[in-house]
């Protein structure tokens, strides 16, 4: 699917090394992607003009890209490109399984750049890191391997099962002195960690790298302030890998025009700047052309006291998918991830939230699901601890539903969390 020419902005000063290394990508898309020389060719784009013209002024005519034609994309360089060697799979935060092909080049690439940026986050070769990761691990394997190339004194990933108490004892002998995870894992892990902590007599934690969620202000402000760990935020996604990272001013983060082209388009969320809209500039396996993010940003002004160049900016995440029942927070995201966990992909999804006696979750799902539903509430309910609470203690209720797939493709604009309760803002 693609949608209408719409009023964008640009990131950063198109200087002439980002217009040539602009110019080479849109040529290297179009000449092997047929998706992609079809949609160029769609909006009267040919290779002449690729070849011809500046390259931001073709940028713009091109159309914006979803999730759908991304997959297109994904599906075809299995054909094109060589030497594939791993596979990132999202949690497909539009309702679509997202998968990104990686060839051993752009598998380098990624780590070093991963490693570039974890020295902005302040890890040196003395760090211990410990990369927090449920059973099976796989999300965190990636930055374990990055921490080794950038020579971390140990960087492993450490699988936090649901038996926190005793999972955690060996993480306290390990005492790593930084923590990669998860805001909404780390929150689950950090109350037993500390008594742990307190009960040894020590525990050498400085820094905690968050990813994959925007981190709750109180969290961040309670390690800074009480326990004396600076906090970072990494961001990235599967479709595009690393984007940027936090740095030690901790006014932001920083996007690297560099790997990419960032866009904003116009959002109607309030106290958002625009949804982020990505051309890659390095990636080869699946190379994005105005890929639509879609998360929330805000732009903080002016020039980082760290030195690096702008842009710099805040990530709101994506509108409307997330969700809280008597003050516990959600994530659909989260959820998604929980649920499939135990399947070999991830799927369609939909949270119906309505109001009986009490609130009740209805997890929408396609019908071929159904023989996995015991395997998809053991996951839900052994990875989301706060809804395992509301449900057992008969707070909430969780239930599943199953309808035809037609309901989650033929939808566009399908929402990942139809909150229907009384009296909740929508
Ligand atoms: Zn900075």
């Amino acid at each position: 699917m693609t949608t209408a020419l719409v009023d964008t902005r640009l990131l950063q000063r198109p200087d002439p090394a980002a217009r040539l290394k602009l110019g080479a990508s849109l040529r290297y898309a179009y000449s092997t992607f047929s998706t992609y020389r079809d949609l160029f060719e769609g909006v009267g784009v040919g290779y002449d003009d690729l070849s011809q013209n500046d390259p931001i002024a073709v940028l713009e005519r091109l159309p914006i890209i979803s999730a759908n034609t991304l997959a297109k994309v994904s599906e075809e360089s299995l054909m094109v490109i060589d030497g594939i060697v791993d596979m990132e799979t999202s949690s497909g935060t539009t309702g679509v399984r997202k998968k990104r092909f990686i060839s051993s080049e752009d598998d380098r690439n990624d780590h070093d750049f991963m490693a570039e940026l974890f020295r902005v986050a302040g890890i040196t070769a003395q760090d211990r890191v410990a990369c927090l990761d449920t059973d099976p691990v796989y999300l965190m394997v990636s930055f374990a391997r990055a921490l080794d190339l950038l020579g971390a004194d140990e960087a492993y990933v450490y699988s936090v099962g649901r038996d926190q108490g005793q999972t955690l004892d060996a993480l306290v002998r390990l005492d790593p002195t930084a923590i990669f995870a998860v805001p909404s894992m780390f929150e689950r892990c950090w109350p037993p960690l500390r008594r742990l902590y307190d009960e040894a007599g020590r525990g050498s934690i400085s820094k905690v790298v968050f990813l994959g969620e925007r981190v709750p202000y109180q969290l961040r402000a309670e390690l800074e302030s009480q326990h004396d760990i600076e906090v970072f935020s990494y961001y990235g996604a599967a479709e595009t890998s690393s984007l940027g990272i936090e740095c030690s001013v901790h006014t932001g983060i920083h996007l690297y025009t560099d790997r990419n082209l960032f866009e904003l388009r116009p959002s109607e969320r309030d106290g958002s700047d625009g949804q982020l809209v990505v051309t890659s500039l390095v990636q080869k396996t699946v190379p994005l052309v105005r890929y639509a993010l879609g998360d929330e940003i805000v732009l903080i002004p002016g020039d980082c006291l760290c030195g690096l160049l702008p842009p710099r900016v805040d990530v709101l995440g994506r509108a409307g998918d997330s969700f809280s029942i008597l003050g516990s927070k959600f994530h659909y995201d989260s959820l998604l991830r929980s649920a499939y966990r135990k399947l070999d992909e991830v799927g369609y999804m939909q949270v119906v939230l309505t109001t009986e006696v009490q609130d009740v979750l209805t997890v929408l799902l396609p019908d071929q699901r159904r023989s996995h539903e015991k395997n998809m509430k053991d996951s839900l309910l052994s990875d989301q601890l706060e809804l395992e609470f509301l449900v057992a203690s008969k707070l909430a209720s969780l239930r599943f539903e199953y309808v035809d797939e037609s309901y989650f493709t033929g939808s566009r604009k399908m929402k990942l969390v139809d909150d229907r309760r009384k009296g909740v803002a929508p």
